[in-house]
């Protein structure tokens, strides 16, 4: 938000945490960044955030506002030297290597297109990326299964509609909660601000962040009224911060 043509409360708001730029995250640790999907908004994310160097991307799930900006990992390869690691699940995998079939053709690629090594990952498989431990976990987006991340004392949840008690076992004890609210209203595939707020108290985190949300929410201010103690209206550009030993 603001969305194109919109001229509600929340779009027209001029509090800077009203414009919101598509959802995605930047996970840094002992000097490596890793960033959580990679949407429309990722180069401009990237500049804003002055990232010099990216080590990895690890998808949640294949829709446009969470994969599109895949082409601007360029500057990442051409300084770095090398294909950038993309993880994600087998049916992503396909999925991008269709949208982007000029990035995996294995003849005549055009010099300078990017350059991406895809990496099958699957839900409860901890995984090392640069020396991290990272849990991928089975998120459910309305019928589509697809990916969160844990981070020790991080989980990263977005496009939950629903959690099994698997995944909830999976990211109990974590301190601090990213996880989506699309507005008020129920949705089939996103969590709504009350279901996402039942979930937090099911989950038990310390502190809890609501991402992936909609100009019908309406503003910032006037949601961050509405909502817990230790519940937090993300913003763009916000930063957590946790210990991890
Ligand atoms: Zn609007
Ligand atoms: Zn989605
Ligand atoms: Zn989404």
């Amino acid at each position: 938000m603001p969305v194109i043509g919109c001229t509600c409360e929340a779009c027209t708001s001029s509090d800077v945490r009203d414009k919101r730029l598509r959802t995605a995250a930047l996970v840094q640790y002992t000097g490596k960044n890793i960033a959580i999907d990679c949407g429309p908004d990722f180069r401009q994310q990237m500049l804003t955030k002055k990232v010099q160097h990216l080590d990895a991307i690890l998808m949640t799930h294949e829709h446009n506002d969470h994969i599109i900006g895949l082409d601007d990992v360029r500057p990442f390869n051409f300084s770095q030297r090398k294909d950038m690691p993309v993880y994600c699940l087998p049916r992503v995998r396909k999925e991008l290597e269709h949208r982007f079939e000029y990035i995996f053709v294995t003849q005549n690629k055009y010099p300078g297109a990017p350059m991406v090594q895809l990496l099958e990952i699957g839900a409860g498989e901890t995984l090392l990326v640069e020396g991290i431990n990272i849990l991928p976990v089975e998120v459910m987006h309305g019928p589509l299964p697809i990916l969160g991340y844990r981070f020790g004392p991080i989980t990263y949840l977005t496009d939950v509609k629903t959690l099994s008690d698997e995944t909830i076992k999976q990211i109990k004890g974590t301190r601090s909660l990213i996880i989506n609210a699309l507005h008020r209203d129920p949705h089939y595939s996103h969590l709504s601000l009350n279901e996402a707020l039942l979930l937090i108290e099911k989950i038990v985190p310390e502190r809890a962040f609501i991402t992936h949300v909609s100009h019908r929410m309406g503003t910032y201010e006037k949601i961050s009224e509405l909502l817990p103690e230790n519940v937090t209206l993300g913003y763009d550009g916000l930063e957590i911060i946790e210990d991890w030993t």
